[in-house]
C-alpha cells in the first residue's frame, strides 16, 4: 500500500490503473479506523480492482462547539490496518491540500433535500461540510464508485443526492452496519465510553428493535417514537430524536405507511452523543 499526501502523486497512481482498464474505488474516512471502517474496505476490495482510502478530520464538518481538535487521529495505526485490509492507496491529505483558499473561503456544495431535518437541524453546516469535502475527494481520486456506510444514513442519502445532482459519475455504495457483539453501533467516538457506559449504550439498538418490532405490531408512529425517548432516558440517555421515517427522503411517513421506513436515533450521555438507525423491513 502507498501512502501519499500530494494530489499529484495521488492522481499519477489512480491514472496508471485506469489507465490498463482497472475500476476504482474510494472509501472516504475521518481515521480511528475499526471494524466497521475495514468492511467498507472489504466492499471496496468485492466491488473494485483499485481501492483508494482517504483518511481526513474535515474541519468544515465540524461546529466550533464540536470535538474537532481532540477528534481522535492515529495514522500510523489506521495505515497498517488498511494494508492489512488489501487497500492500494492511503490518501492522508492535509487540510492545506483539501483547502488550497483555507477553509473561511472555501467553495462549498450545498444539498438542499433531506439536509435540514435531524442531524442537519441539530448541527447546522454539518452536511455542507461533508458534501463538500466528499465533492473534492470525487473530484481528485475520479472514482468509480465510492462506498459508505449505513451507520451515517442521513449522510448516504445526502451524497446520494449531491453525487446524482452534480452528475459526478460515481456509484454509491452502501454498507451495513457494523455492530459490537451488545448490538452498539461501532464508532470512533465510542472509546470514549467507559465499561459501564459501553453496557449501557446497548440500549440503542435495543430500542431500534423494539420500534421495529412495536411498527410491525400496527402501533401508532407517534406512540411508538415517545416510547422509544422514554426508554432511552430510562437508561440515562437524552434522546436528540428517537424517529420514524421514511427511508427514501426521511420525510414523515403517512399513518399507515409500514414499508420503506428506518427508525433513527441520536442520543447524549455526557459529553458523547451517540448515532445509529435501523431500517424497518416490516
Ligand atoms: P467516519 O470516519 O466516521 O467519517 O466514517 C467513515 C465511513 O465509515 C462512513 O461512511 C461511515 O458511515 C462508515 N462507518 C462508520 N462506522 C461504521 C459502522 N459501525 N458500520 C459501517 N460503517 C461505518
Amino acid at each position: 500500500m502507498r501512502t501519499v499526501t500530494e494530489i499529484a502523486e495521488l492522481r499519477t497512481l489512480v491514472a496508471a490503473r485506469r489507465g490498463v482498464g482497472q475500476s476504482v474505488g474510494l472509501v472516504p474516512t475521518m481515521g480511528n479506523l475499526h471494524a466497521g471502517h475495514y468492511s467498507l474496505i472489504d466492499q471496496a476490495r468485492r466491488e473494485g480492482d483499485f481501492v483508494v482510502a482517504s483518511v481526513f478530520v474535515n474541519p468544515t464538518q465540524f461546529a466550533p462547539n464540536e470535538d474537532f481538535s481532540r477528534y481522535p487521529r492515529t495514522p500510523e495505526q489506521d495505515a497498517a490496518g488498511l494494508a492489512e485490509r488489501g487497500c492500494d492507496v492511503l490518501f492522508l491529505p492535509d487540510v492545506d491540500t483539501m483547502y488550497p483558499f483555507g477553509v473561511a473561503e472555501a467553495a462549498q456544495v450545498e444539498v438542499f433535500a433531506v439536509t435540514d431535518t435531524l442531524e442537519g437541524a441539530i448541527r447546522p453546516g454539518h452536511f455542507t461540510g461533508v458534501s463538500s469535502v466528499v465533492a473534492r475527494l470525487f473530484n481528485l481520486v475520479q472514482p468509480d464508485f465510492a462506498v459508505f456506510g449505513q451507520k451515517d444514513y442521513q449522510q448516504l442519502l445526502v451524497i446520494r443526492r449531491m453525487s446524482q445532482d452534480l452528475g459526478f459519475p460515481v456509484r454509491i455504495v452502501s454498507v451495513p452496519i457494523m455492530r459490537e457483539a451488545n448490538g452498539l453501533a461501532m464508532s470512533s467516538r465510542n472509546q470514549y465510553l467507559d465499561a459501564s457506559q459501553r453496557q449501557q449504550a446497548a440500549v440503542i439498538h435495543a430500542t431500534l428493535l423494539a420500534m421495529g418490532d412495536a411498527m410491525r405490531a400496527g402501533h401508532d408512529r407517534v406512540v411508538v417514537e415517545s416510547t422509544a425517548a422514554a426508554q432511552l432516558r430510562d437508561a440515562g440517555f437524552e434522546p436528540d430524536y428517537a424517529v420514524i421515517r421514511r427511508a427514501g427522503d426521511l420525510g414523515m411517513p403517512d399513518a399507515h405507511a409500514r414499508n420503506d421506513l428506518v427508525a433513527l436515533i441520536a442520543a447524549r450521555c455526557g459529553q458523547l452523543r451517540l448515532i445509529d438507525n435501523l431500517l424497518l423491513d416490516v
